[in-house]
């Protein structure tokens, strides 16, 4: 029997806010343990939560950018559970009325698109961290992330396979980042996801019984997780067996997925409103002033460079990879008005440096400005491709304009034709034995003769006169 895999995921991403979701205590990650806490986000008894208008505002940026509906009205939730990095005992959430309902976004696989919906977001505070220490006799609590705001991103079921996983993933999180509401920093936590996963008979329209997989802090791990939950469901369905739900953690080092709590010990949560918070209204006027200030989003980008630029999908997809690296190429494509060249030398020249040198492309020592100066003195003339490369390494490394770089150190092309008769000439001089046998039909040592020619030249000479010159010089003879 063939079975289908039936997948949903429950992304949890922090929002970029300076201060925490109920008090005023900062955000900053990595800070002294507890230097970031206040009798709010410490759960001490009698104090009042108060709202932080940023975290909705953000949640509703997302939710407007995956085509969700919002909700005017937004209440909160106490959910209920005993943990020693928990210290109210309940988290706030939302939970009948979230914030953003009914969404999806579009993913691509193999070239064709899927719709994955999103049945909700809503907005919930971070819990603390427990810090368990082998050579301490005994474990310590970190409050500086209790109070934190989240965002709970609930998919529906939509998803088939380990690569759509990812490819919602992939794309959730490049919005996120686009938004700026979210630095998408999964292995500091920033952006986490559990995965829900059964398998189904081909055909049968009921899902079968799932299984929670937690602690995948990558990508590649989800992906890996998911192929792994996939075969092992696979394997007990297809000997007569039956999956049992629970929660299983992902074990990277070892590739599997581990058993960690069954449905028997699933937290009954009792959740119930919140008494300390109000119902939040939001006005329609401030969710279309919201919808306003949407960037364009990462999809719509690319597209509209494939469209405007006439580049391949493939180089829109690799410009697009962050608002910063798609503001530089389209300065570059724009002004320059060789959007194809632009893009040659952004993804092969400019993302390969930044890699070596582990650079962010706002550091990039090569302007876009600059960038489009050398893609001038190309077309116009002054240098050859050969010699901009060069030139390129020069600007990487010290920051000069390229026009100063070609002046110092004389790189201007030879276009003036005598000249390049005159090193023509020499070299089909210097080499008798070549020529003979290239005019007795050996022609592939054409490029030999080019390449001594430029050697002559220092690479400077025009790579179509030379061309020309010696196809018209070794027929002659
Ligand atoms: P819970 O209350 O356990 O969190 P939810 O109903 O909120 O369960 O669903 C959590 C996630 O699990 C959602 O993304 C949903 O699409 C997914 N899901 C629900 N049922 C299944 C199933 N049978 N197989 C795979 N995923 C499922
Ligand atoms: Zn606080
Ligand atoms: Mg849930």
């Amino acid at each position: 029997m063939e079975f289908e895999p039936v997948i949903g995921l429950e992304v949890h991403a922090q929002l970029l806010t300076n201060t925490k979701i109920f008090c005023g205590c900062s955000t900053r990650f990595g800070e002294a343990p507890n230097s970031n806490t206040c009798p709010i986000c410490s759960g001490m008894p009698g104090v009042l939560p108060v709202l932080n208008k940023k975290v909705v505002e953000y949640t509703i940026k997302m939710g407007l950018a995956t085509s969700c509906h919002i909700n005017n009205i937004n209440t909160w939730a106490r959910k209920n559970y005993f943990y020693p990095d928990l210290p109210k005992g309940y988290q706030i959430t939302q939970f009948a009325e979230p914030i953003a309902e009914h969404g999806y976004v579009d993913v691509e696989i193999n070239g064709n698109k899927k719709r994955i919906g999103i049945t909700r977001i809503h907005i919930e505070e971070d819990a603390g961290k427990s810090i368990h220490d082998e050579n301490q006799p005994a474990s310590y609590i970190d409050l500086n992330r209790a109070g934190v705001p989240l965002i709970e991103i609930v998919s529906e079921p939509d998803i088939r396979s380990a690569e759509e996983g990812v490819g919602y993933l992939r794309r959730l999180h490049e919005i996120l980042v686009y938004l700026g509401i979210c630095d998408g920093n999964m292995e500091e936590g920033s952006f986490r996801c559990d995965a829900n996963i059964s398998l189904r008979p081909k055909g049968q329209e009921k899902f079968g019984i799932r299984a929670e997989l937690k602690n995948m802090n990558s990508f590649r791990h989800v992906h890996r997780a998911l192929e792994y939950e996939i075969k092992r469901q696979q394997y007990i369905l297809e000997s007569g067996g039956h999956v049992v739900q629970e929660t299983r953690l992902w074990d990277e080092a070892q590739g599997v997925t581990h058993p960690m709590r069954g449905k028997e010990e699933a937290h009954d949560y009792r959740y119930f409103p919140d008494p300390d918070l109000v119902a939040v209204h939001l006005s329609d006027e401030w969710i279309e002033e919201i919808r306003k200030t949407l960037p364009e989003l990462p999809l719509a980008k690319r597209e509209r460079f494939v469209a405007e630029f006439d580049i391949p999908l493939y180089d829109a997809q690799v410009l697009t990879a962050s608002r910063a690296l798609a503001d530089y190429y389209e300065e570059i494509a724009r002004k320059s008005g060789k959007p194809k060249i632009a893009s040659n030398w952004v993804m092969g020249d400019v993302l390969g440096h930044l890699k070596e040198d582990r650079l962010e492309i706002d550091e990039s020592p090569v302007s876009a400005h600059s960038l489009v100066s050398m893609i001038g003195l190309i077309e116009d003339g002054t240098i050859s491709g050969k010699i901009a490369k060069e030139v390129f390494e020069e600007m990487w490394n010290t920051g000069k304009e390229p026009g100063t770089i070609v002046e110092e150190k004389g790189l201007v092309q030879i276009t003036d034709t005598s000249a390049i008769e005159q090193a023509v000439d020499d070299v089909l001089a210097t080499n008798p034995t070549q020529v003979n046998e290239y005019r007795q039909g050996k022609e592939k040592l054409f490029g030999f003769f080019v390449g001594q020619v430029m050697k002559v030249t220092k690479g400077k000479a025009n790579p179509k006169l030379v061309n020309d010159l010696l196809k018209k010089k070794l027929s002659e003879g």
